[in-house]
């Protein structure tokens, strides 16, 4: 899905930023809000081929707070401002287990999976609250209820992110700001592809007994994922904040 059945570029005169769109997820989701008449800025430490053509690009590091800076300041010369603010960066290595994962890469999962958010939603957020809309989305996992030692790291700042998220989505909802969470399950990716190997070569067991089976019958798609982000920020989802929709085929069902 591209665009809603209808055919319109619903998104028309909308601008997005999105992080992490050379690749995988992040450009299904450039591609995405492109196809529905968005103009789209996306960003990652280096420019790819696989950057949507029609996107706009910018080299930013999303993990620090002048790396934020710099990709907010872009974001305003580029697009003249934000509309649509996708937060999709994001990942981690893992380790033999909780105690194995070093101080800098706890430092690193939170600055790339919770902090980046919250810097890059408090330079932009108060441009959406003075227009009095706009629409933000966090890419959390679904993996953060059944959170596993060798990627503590990375399901702990994701569940502060989506704890965050909404928390955010209560603040900005008197401004007719929508802020949601988007949880993907297993998604073939170069990104999640890696990781799983990595897991495995450690002795990992990702496609064993540990890891249910997927309900559904099949890996996730990055369109899959990128299907319900343009829905979340397309006015089909106007009555829609402080919401977490975990898109993983059945696999982790939370309550
Ligand atoms: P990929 O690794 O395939 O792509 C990640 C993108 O983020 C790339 O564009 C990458 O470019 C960019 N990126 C990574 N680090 C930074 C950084 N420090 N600053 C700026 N950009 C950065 O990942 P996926 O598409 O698999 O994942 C996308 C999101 O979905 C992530 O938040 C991930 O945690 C989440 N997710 C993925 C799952 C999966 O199975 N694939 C499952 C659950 C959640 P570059 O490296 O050049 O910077």
């Amino acid at each position: 899905m591209t665009t809603p059945e209808n055919g319109t570029r619903e998104l028309a005169g909308k601008r997005a930023l999105v992080t992490g769109g050379s690749r995988g997820i992040g450009a299904a989701i450039v591609r995405q809000l492109l196809d529905a008449g968005a103009e789209v800025l996306t960003t990652a430490r280096s420019a790819t081929d696989t950057v949507p053509e029609g996107a706009s690009f910018v080299a930013a590091d999303v993990r620090s707070k002048a790396g934020a800076e710099a990709l907010a300041a872009a974001a305003r010369e580029t697009l003249g401002g934000v509309d649509i603010l996708v937060h999709n960066a994001g990942g981690a290595r893992p380790h033999q287990g909780a105690s194995a994962i070093p101080d800098e890469e706890w430092q690193d999962a939170l600055d790339l999976n919770y902090l980046a958010s919250v810097r890059l939603d408090s330079l932009l957020a108060p441009e959406m609250r003075e227009r009095r809309s706009g629409a933000i989305v966090h890419i959390s996992s679904a993996a953060v209820t059944t959170p596993v030692g060798p990627f503590l790291h990375y399901t702990a700042a994701k569940a502060a992110l989506e704890n965050y998220s909404r928390g955010l989505a209560l603040e900005l909802a008197p401004f007719g700001i929508r802020v949601n969470t988007v949880s993907p399950g297993r998604t073939a990716t170069p990104g999640g592809e890696a990781t799983r190997e990595q897991w495995a070569s450690m002795g990992g067991t990702p496609d064993q007994s540990d890891i249910p089976a997927v309900p559904l019958g099949r890996d996730g798609l990055p369109g899959d994922i990128a299907d319900t982000v343009s829905f979340l920020v397309s006015e089909r989802a106007s009555w829609l904040t402080a919401s977490t929709l975990v898109v993983d085929g059945g696999e982790f069902p939370r309550g």
